[in-house]
């Protein structure tokens, strides 16, 4: 349900609220985009989908129309007892005041969810850790709203400026794609920056084989972590008990090229140096 900025005003006031910037509340008020974002996210009737940060509503009736069963997330106890109550038409809802970041989806019921929301700008990326890292057994397709910055970082690939450690980790999961993009205007209170709509589908298997993910995202993170040095230098700092010159042979056997930076490397060649250097020992 499209709210103008007018009666998002007036429901407000008459509710006794206001809007918390703190929580990241940007509502959608533009029709055309919540149609496009609808139409994108594809449901099935059989389909039970996870709502993050349903706020006032904007996506969420259309949601429960088209899915089997809406269970949305609302970490503002106000607008979570609002929705629940101004969407009480909708039987195959559940709105449930918590944080996300709290939220154990396998309490939630037995099925895996398709994952929407027009995401809170200021823990966008802690919400995309935690659902890959803690909960993607629950989830099958992600499709939220984020900082345009931030979708492209996520997407981005290797050689160019926005590739970071974490396109990696949501690499080695996820098949992102960027959608199309939310001009900041379609939000009331309009926030800083354009947005973007992306889709990240699980992968069935992680692209990279490795010992340890755990390990092997400690490793990429570490050489992102300097960016400016070469992965000769980033990964002799964090290792014991070797030689550089060795180390740069060591590379060298395996097809990489030790004076190049870690933006250059792609997910197999860091899943390569974790597959060399695998046991915990060797780290400091
Ligand atoms: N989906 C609505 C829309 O499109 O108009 C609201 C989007 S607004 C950008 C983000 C929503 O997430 C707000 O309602 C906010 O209260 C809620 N929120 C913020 N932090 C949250 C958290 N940690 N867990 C769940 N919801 C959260």
């Amino acid at each position: 349900m499209i709210l103008t900025p007018a009666q998002i005003k007036k429901i407000l006031k008459e509710e006794k609220l206001s809007i918390s910037k703190r929580r990241g509340q940007n509502f959608l008020v533009d029709a055309y985009m919540k149609d496009k974002i609808i139409k994108a996210i594809d449901i099935k009737e059989t389909e039970d989908i996870l709502e993050i940060g349903p706020g006032l509503g904007a996506l969420t009736d259309d949601l429960a129309d088209k899915s089997a069963r809406v269970v949305a997330i609302e970490k503002d106890r106000a607008l979570a007892h609002l929705l629940q109550k101004n969407l009480a038409k909708c039987k195959n809802l559940k709105v449930i005041h918590e944080d996300i970041l709290e939220t154990d989806l396998a309490d939630l019921g037995r099925k895996v969810f398709k994952v929407v929301g027009n995401l809170p700008y200021y823990i966008t990326t802690p919400i995309i850790i935690y659902l890959l890292e803690k909960e993607r057994m629950q989830v099958h397709d992600i499709y939220v709203t984020l900082q345009e910055e931030v979708g492209r970082r996520l997407a981005a690939k290797r050689g160019t400026k926005d590739y970071a450690s974490i396109s990696v980790l949501v690499q080695y999961y996820t098949n992102p794609k960027l959608l199309f993009t939310i001009p900041k205007r379609a939000f009331y209170p309009q926030p800083k920056v354009n947005s973007v709509f992306v889709h990240f589908s699980m992968l069935v298997e992680p692209p990279v084989q490795v010992h340890s993910e755990e390990q092997f995202f400690k490793i990429v993170r570490a050489c992102f972590n300097q960016r400016r040095k070469t992965i000769l230098n980033s990964l002799f700092h964090k290792l014991k008990n070797i030689k550089k010159d060795d180390l740069h042979n060591i590379l060298r056997k395996a097809g990489i090229d030790s004076a190049r930076r870690p933006e250059e490397l792609s997910i197999q060649e860091f899943a390569i140096i974790e597959n060399i250097f695998h046991t915990k020992e060797v780290w400091l």
